[in-house]
């Protein structure tokens, strides 16, 4: 499925299964960025040339797009590098100074912890059952103990694949007055995402794990506290006046673009969505990769899963008793798999689970059943070298 719209595909026989870390790029994303540095490379935002116009349309035609992929308004969209730079933003233009305490996940991402810490804030931790789901009870007395506290919480779990039922944990926090920031990294690509529906607060995600490009990514943020919002870096394009003595800003979200952005990257994160857009039954794929590779693994012997729950997407992690997960991704590289081993950036839940990392498969649109099959053909062959 989609293979052929992947030129790195082309030039190999890999079998590409770290996707979370980042996906491959169609041809439509590397086309339009070429586009813009062949034909109207140019600055934005400053100037009266024909093709710092263009540029400029391109590049805010990208943040009208990504507003109407995930339901929000335009002038809601802050282009950042990515997840981090977005989370990272949040934590000390909004976060520092309006809130004591933030509320996390076991499962949170290194990027969903550190900002937090950096910016000392009190983080309190919600556990996840031996399934890795939230207890919602659990969950709601945490926060009622908790109230007008910052939750942050993944929506799909990078190192397990857990899809955590965000909507439910948005109107639990809403009613003890807590904001909700929710990191989106993993799920631009395998969920639909309504913004307004959600009622969220605050949502940060990349586009490299999207088949866009690197060093892109957004910070979605109701308007109303967009404009309650200090800059988060200082420089040229973000200003009304500047003087030795004062500056003034302009509104949201260009108050938060300081510096020339990722213009060529903006715009191939448009590509994406739109080839993301024409995609049919992306979720019906993703379900039936990650079904039928639950079932293959169990089937080896001496597997470990670490969850049996049914809300996963995208991602699958396992080890093997008695082997190292490194031995075995090195082993399954040298044929031609890429998968991911170690801990993920989730070193907390890792600690919890008593384990240093895991083995894990993450899916695209171009994976297939048969790659699947040769994955678990290439894991037996691995386990029998290093038994
Ligand atoms: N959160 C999650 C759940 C992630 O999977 C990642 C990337 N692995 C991040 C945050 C950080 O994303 P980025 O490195 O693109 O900023």
């Amino acid at each position: 499925m989609n293979k052929k719209d992947f030129p790195f595909f082309q030039n190999n026989e890999l079998i590409y299964l770290d996707n979370a870390a980042t996906s491959q790029k169609p041809q439509v994303v590397l086309d339009a960025m070429n586009e813009y540095y062949t034909s109207y490379c140019s600055n934005i935002h400053r100037g009266s040339h024909e093709l710092g116009n263009k540029a400029t349309e391109s590049y805010e035609e990208a943040r009208r797009t990504l507003a109407k992929f995930i339901g929000a308004q335009e002038n809601e969209i802050v282009f950042t590098r990515g997840t981090t730079e977005a989370i990272n933003l949040l934590a000390s233009s909004y976060v520092k100074g309006n809130f004591d305490t933030v509320i996390l996940s076991e499962l949170e991402h290194h990027s969903n912890i550190l900002p937090w810490q950096l910016n000392d804030l009190h983080i309190e931790v919600i556990g996840v059952d031996q399934d890795l789901n939230i207890n919602l009870e659990e969950y709601e007395s945490l926060v009622k103990k908790n109230p007008h506290s910052l939750v942050s919480i993944t929506h799909i779990s990078n190192a397990f694949g857990i899809v955590n039922p965000i909507k439910e944990l948005i109107q639990i926090a809403h009613k003890y007055e807590c904001k909700v920031l929710i990191d989106g990294a993993q799920a631009l690509a395998h969920l639909k995402i309504d913004v307004k529906s959600l009622d969220v607060d605050f949502y940060a995600f990349s586009a490299h794990k999207a088949y866009g490009p690197t060093g892109i990514g957004a910070l979605y943020a109701k308007y109303e506290f967009l404009e309650e919002m200090n800059p988060y870096q200082g420089g040229g394009s973000m200003i009304n006046e500047v003087s030795f003595e004062y500056s003034t800003f302009l509104d949201p979200p260009f108050r938060f673009e300081a510096g020339t952005q990722a213009i060529a990257e903006a715009i191939g994160f448009k590509a994406a969505l739109e080839y993301i857009k024409q995609i049919k039954g992306l979720q019906a794929h993703d379900k039936s990769l990650l079904e039928y590779a639950k079932s293959s693994l169990e089937a080896l012997d001496d597997i470990i899963l670490y969850t049996q729950a049914k809300n996963v997407s995208g991602s699958i992690s396992f080890n093997i008793k008695g082997i190292h997960h490194d031995d075995i991704g090195i082993l399954l590289s040298k044929q031609n798999i890429m998968l991911r081993t170690g801990h993920h950036c989730a070193m907390p839940i890792m600690k919890r689970l008593g384990i240093e990392g895991t083995i894990r498969m993450s899916f695209a649109i171009y994976n297939t059943k048969e790659e699947i099959d040769k994955t678990i053909n290439a894991l037996s062959k691995a386990i029998r070298i290093l038994r």
